[in-house]
């Protein structure tokens, strides 16, 4: 395979051999590398410290700091974390499945059905970081998505056609589908670089403060969970027709239509969508960040509430 980069060696990451690579960050490389001790596949996000200023050292930090508390399936798991003089290295399990973006690519967008399904995953999580954790993970975007698909094991009666090109997707055989293929996956929330923590959850105050806090900051962090709230919104536009809902080549057009919430449901793209599935939207893309959903209105909406008849294997 000609496309297959040489991999580094870090210094300090003996207990991991380099497998691939699968992302860029502006200060990270990504890589699945082998677990030589428990023989796992992970994920290994490489942080050049040289790179960064102090306050960006920290944030990092910080990053892992609240990593460590979440255990959730909708969350890619924090594994580990080894720092170097020249790195960080988060390892985090493994999802085989890649971006959920590139699954949009792949199908064009996405059935209801399918698009509530990845959805209630993702709104799962943030349920489980607004509620129980006071988390707002703040870049929640189709690219800090990742798909966890469901292995599908190797026929044994016939070998899986393999078709030109495609010989590389899989190293040890195992047959894995898409998003909707024959198997469905689970969809996790990464990246957690942005994250915050705002709400003390056994205090019910906001973090670090123990009563002299101004009423504007205590609103104001109750209404930043919000932010993920108007993502999510985002995302869901974004399966359900293949575009995002907010769209510029010009930076400065773009924030202006964010800024009023100029969207629209663009015919004839949005004709066959259902009225319970715009009107969700209309009550996660408003601008009045007092009026949106929150987590728990969203889950009680009508259109998530719809039994879909998609399997869920991995729930
Ligand atoms: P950054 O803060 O630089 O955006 P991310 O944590 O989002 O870093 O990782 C960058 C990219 O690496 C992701 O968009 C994804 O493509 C890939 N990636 C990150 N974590 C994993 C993982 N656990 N499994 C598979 N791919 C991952
Ligand atoms: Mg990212």
């Amino acid at each position: 395979n000609l496309a297959k980069q040489r991999l580094p060696s870090y210094e300090g990451l003996e207990r991991y051999k380099l497998l691939d690579k699968l992302g860029d960050g502006a200060f990270s490389n990504v890589y699945k590398a082998l677990d030589l001790e428990t023989q796992e596949k992970v994920a290994i996000k490489a942080v050049r410290k040289f790179e960064l200023k102090p306050q960006q050292r920290a944030s990092v930090l910080k990053e892992v700091q609240i990593m460590r508390t979440l255990k959730h399936p909708s969350i890619v798991q924090l594994k580990g974390f080894i720092e170097t003089k020249g790195y960080y290295f988060i390892i985090l399990e493994l999802c085989q499945g890649g971006e959920l973006f590139h699954q949009i690519v792949r199908f064009t967008y996405f059935s209801e059905d399918l698009a509530r399904h990845c959805v209630r995953q993702v709104a799962e999580a943030i349920q489980y970081l607004h509620e129980e954790k006071g988390v707002v993970h703040r870049d929640i975007k189709p690219e800090n998505l990742l798909f966890d698909p469901i292995p599908i094991a190797p026929r044994t009666s016939a070998p899986p056609p393999t078709q030109p090109g495609d010989d590389d997707k899989e190293d040890e055989g195992e047959f894995i589908e898409g998003v909707g293929g024959g198997g469905i996956g689970r969809v996790k929330i990464a990246d957690f670089g942005l994250s915050k923590v705002v709400w003390d959850q056994n205090t019910q105050t906001p973090c670090g403060t123990v009563g002299y806090t101004a009423p504007e900051i205590v609103k104001d962090e109750r209404y930043s969970k919000s932010v993920d709230m108007w993502a999510l919104g985002c995302v869901l536009y974004t399966l359900l027709c293949g575009f995002p809902p907010f769209y510029d080549e010009s930076i400065q057009v773009l924030t202006e239509k964010v800024a009023k919430g100029q969207y629209t449901f663009l015919s004839p793209w949005w004709d066959p969508i259902s009225a319970e599935a715009k009107d969700l939207i209309e009550h996660l893309l408003c601008i009045d960040s007092e009026e949106r959903y929150t987590i728990k209105q969203f889950m009680n909406h009508p259109w998530m509430r719809t039994s879909s008849t998609l399997l869920s294997t991995n729930n």
